[in-house]
């Protein structure tokens, strides 16, 4: 046996003998390890779950055809069974492995392909009757991204396409950093692959194509205005009303309380930066003497404004969007870590990546906003 198959040889016998629940595997993504990737493909291919980094978030994977797999992803993160995954291909052409398109979405995935992908971008088509209803959660169209991780297109060259949510325990925050993985969902997948942080931080924009005119029912790292650019138009939906007229979600996630720390999380709105700060630090001191433990969440160029009775997390500086997004969950995780009760956060401009930000955001916060005009 060639010594680099020994190890992911005595860990396949491990998984299989139920002495080894979840396997941690480091892959460099500069320098990716055949071994263990194939070893992973394997775990795939017998119907294990798989959780990989992507350039959004960690995604916990399973064979999008096998259903019983997939059925597993729902109980691995306690997902509502009525909020679908997305799949997971690597070049443009597997689309039509997962998808029925007609000639108007062969048309946009061939364009937004080409401009986005490999990108964090998810397509809302219609479906293939060769994928379980599982995986839709019995819609009849299907979400489809093509990641732009090594790691991850890797995984789907050795397997076939991949169902995969996020790889958090359903209702926390999502997670950028391989750590946030093995916190949720060690012992409830077969492996768990590091390989290193997240670059954008937060899940795709997802599209939906399947209408007359395009239209937004995630924000993410790819704009609304940018999309626009490549289909002449792009509609949004109204992320703080996730209803359509006759009640029902238009996207499935979008109903739920998401991405949630354990403390209750309040945004301050406002175009005055100082009198929003002022706000949050006269709060802050009225829940510290309730005893609470109170979070603040802003940027550098807030820090100034509170004093030492708070824990104070800064995403960075606010002329940096991408900066403020890529540290958004992990901030929120952190002040859990620190056992905040209340953590008061500052919005950001809807503007740009500032959309993705403020609806993960708007979500923590079960909606609750303070606005300081
Ligand atoms: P996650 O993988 O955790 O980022 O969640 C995937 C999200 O994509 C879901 O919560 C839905 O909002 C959205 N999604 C996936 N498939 C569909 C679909 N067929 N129609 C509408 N939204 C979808
Ligand atoms: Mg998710």
């Amino acid at each position: 046996m060639r010594p680099e198959d020994l190890e992911t040889n005595m860990l396949r016998q491990q998984i299989l003998s139920g002495d080894l629940k979840t396997v941690v595997l480091d892959i460099d993504p500069d320098n990716i390890d055949v071994a263990r990737m194939k070893f992973c493909a394997d775990v795939i291919s017998r119907g294990g779950l798989v959780c990989f980094p992507t350039e959004t978030v960690y995604g916990l994977g399973a064979d999008a055809f096998n259903e019983a797999a997939v059925e597993n992803i729902f109980a691995a993160k306690g997902r509502p069974s009525d909020n679908p995954l997305i799949v997971h291909i690597c070049d443009t052409d597997m689309t039509e492995q997962v998808a029925s398109l007609n000639d108007a979405q062969r048309a946009a995935v061939q364009k937004l392909g080409e401009a986005f992908w490999p990108g964090p971008l998810t397509v809302i088509v219609n479906k293939s009757p060769a994928i379980p209803a599982a995986v839709t959660c019995g819609l009849d169209t299907v979400g489809v991204r093509m990641p732009d991780h090594p790691v991850a297109r890797e995984l789907i060259r050795l397997s076939r396409p991949i169902a995969a949510p996020s790889a958090n325990l359903s209702g926390r925050p999502s997670p950028s950093r391989a750590r946030h993985v093995q916190e949720d969902l060690c012992g409830r997948v077969d492996v768990i692959i590091s390989g290193g942080d997240a670059r954008v931080g937060v899940e795709s924009t997802v599209l939906d194509v399947t209408g007359e005119v395009p239209v937004i029912l995630r924000p993410g790292a790819v704009t609304r205005e940018e999309i626009a650019e490549v289909l002449g138009a792009c509609d949004e939906a109204d992320w703080k009303k996730p209803a359509d007229v006759d009640g029902k979600p238009r996207s499935p996630g979008m109903k739920y309380r998401h991405y949630s720390p354990k403390a209750e999380v309040v945004i301050y709105d406002g175009s005055d930066p100082a009198e929003r700060r002022a706000a949050m630090a006269r709060d802050g001191n009225e829940y510290a003497a309730r005893g609470l433990n109170v979070g603040i969440l802003t940027t550098d160029e807030g820090l100034e404004a509170f004093g030492d009775g708070f824990a104070v997390l800064t995403l960075g500086s606010s002329r940096n969007l991408p900066e403020l997004t890529h540290s958004l969950f992990a901030r929120l995780r952190e002040f859990d870590e620190r056992k905040t009760d209340v953590v008061l956060a500052e919005a950001i401009p809807e503007e740009g990546m500032g959309d993705a930000f403020m609806n993960r955001l708007y979500r923590a916060a079960g909606g609750t906003v303070v606005d300081i005009r």
